[in-house]
């Protein structure tokens, strides 16, 4: 696309970036047809090539509008435009750098700029969120049903096994998932313990920044990412093999800390290190995978694959974090089929369920046209249990659905726990 940036961006860093993206779209709009807010609103103003277009109206010297924040506002940075595109246009990093200089033009009210604050510290901010979650469970018996929806019950997340390998990696806690679902962490623990990998934790380490930085407040998210750089490089320096992403939308934000300060000279080094060192956890066990599947098979009294603790039958949303924003798609699905499970059809897997982080919060009518939308094709299947990667997809499914919904990698650890108990195994350590 033909484009002529005005005098205050041409030769920065952001205007760069942006001309050079904004080059490599064709205008086709193949992506209109897998964009989940054109699916819903209809409107062009809210597809990727609209957006694209608005974005380069105001790179070029056009004063942006409430009504150009809130068609960007609207997006859900799924990217599943990204994996559609033909022409390899990097749409995400466009929307960063679009959002950025429409909300330093437009600014927003003071109750919205309030609303977002109390977002970004309430939810990034674990001992403020986890207090108050607390609370909430302590009196949730006594919740009205409306409210009580909005609180989970307090989970045991069992065991965190000692750490005991000479391999070892390290495992991102997060923000809200230790509070809201603590077993997926201890379950990923616990699943690398049997393989011969010790998960270890840093405390200091805390939100991965994906928080505010989508929320435009981009000091904020990159002060995070240097905190996290800063207490991660000892753990690499010391042997550490990988830092583990159990939630897909931090793992896209970590793995993003290398383009992110790559103009920064004290971290831009370090920052590439920690993103070149970030793994899903399905990434790891896609080529462990040998060791968990001699784990899965090695009771030999007759035992069927899958647990008989867990249900068989499972519809598997993938996050947009995981197959479009980190490109990873096949690996959940063949790991669950290893252990025994029956995957059922679910219709448009590539779209987003409409959690996006806060946007499920911003952005509710949306949202639950999406939620409705993605558990009507994942019920279809008539399956046992709903599973995903993320916690924000997690929690807004739930939200919606019936079925219980849980983290994939908690079902490895029920199928192992299982198999332990019924051939009498302690330790299945194999390394
Ligand atoms: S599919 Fe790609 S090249 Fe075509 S309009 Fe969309 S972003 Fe541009
Ligand atoms: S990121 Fe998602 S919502 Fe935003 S334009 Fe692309 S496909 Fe549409």
């Amino acid at each position: 696309m033909q484009t002529t940036l005005a005098d205050s961006y041409r030769n920065t860093p952001e205007g760069d970036a942006a001309e050079r993206i904004l080059r490599s779209c064709v205008h086709c709009g193949f992506c209109l047809a897998t964009c989940p807010t054109y699916q819903i609103l209809g409107n062009e103003l809210d597809s990727p090539r609209g957006r694209i277009y608005l974005m380069k109206q105001v790179l070029e010297g056009a004063t942006p509008t409430a009504k150009t924040q809130l068609h960007l506002d609207r997006c859900l940075t799924c990217r599943n435009c990204e994996t559609t595109c033909p022409s390899g246009v990097e749409y995400g990093k466009l929307l960063d750098i679009g959002r950025h200089i429409v909300e330093e033009k437009v600014g927003r009210g003071v109750a919205e700029t309030a609303a977002r604050a109390a977002l970004k510290t309430g939810l990034g901010t674990p001992l403020l969120f986890n207090t108050a979650l607390k609370l909430g469970q302590s009196v949730r018996s006594l919740m009205p049903a409306f409210l009580k929806a909005g609180v989970p019950p307090a989970e045991d997340a069992g065991d965190w096994p000692a750490s005991r390998h000479a391999r070892r990696m390290l495992v991102l806690q997060g923000c809200v998932q230790p509070g809201l679902k603590p077993n997926i962490n201890t379950a990923t623990a616990r699943v690398l313990d049997r393989i011969g990998i010790s998960l270890i934790t840093e405390n200091e380490a805390g939100c991965c920044g994906a928080l505010a930085h989508h929320l435009n407040d981009t000091d904020a998210g990159l002060a995070a990412a240097r905190r996290n750089i800063d207490v991660w490089t000892p753990h690499l320096d010391a042997g550490v093999e990988a830092i583990v992403m159990t939630a897909s939308g931090c793992g896209v934000m970590v793995k993003d800390y290398g383009w992110l300060l790559r103009h920064d000279p004290a971290y831009a080094d370090k920052a590439a290190r920690v993103s070149a060192a970030t793994r899903d956890i399905s990434e790891i066990l896609v080529v462990e995978r040998a060791v968990l599947n001699r784990l899965l098979s090695s009771c030999s009294e007759g035992t069927p694959r899958a647990s008989r603790l867990t249900p068989h039958r499972i519809a598997y949303h993938p996050p947009c974090t995981l197959q479009h924003g980190q490109k990873l798609t096949g690996g959940v699905e063949s790991l669950l089929a290893d252990a025994g499970f029956e995957l059922t059809p679910v219709a448009e897997k590539h779209l987003c369920c409409g959690s996006a982080g806060t946007y499920s919060i911003l952005q509710p009518a949306i949202a639950d046209a999406l939620k409705s939308r993605k558990n009507g094709h994942l019920l279809a299947g008539a399956p046992d249990l709903i599973v995903t990667a993320n916690i924000g997809c997690l929690t807004h499914l739930q939200s919606g659905s019936q079925l219980p919904v849980r983290h994939w990698v908690e079902l490895l650890d029920d199928v192992l726990m299982d198999r332990d108990a019924s051939c009498g195994c302690t330790d299945r350590t194999t390394r």
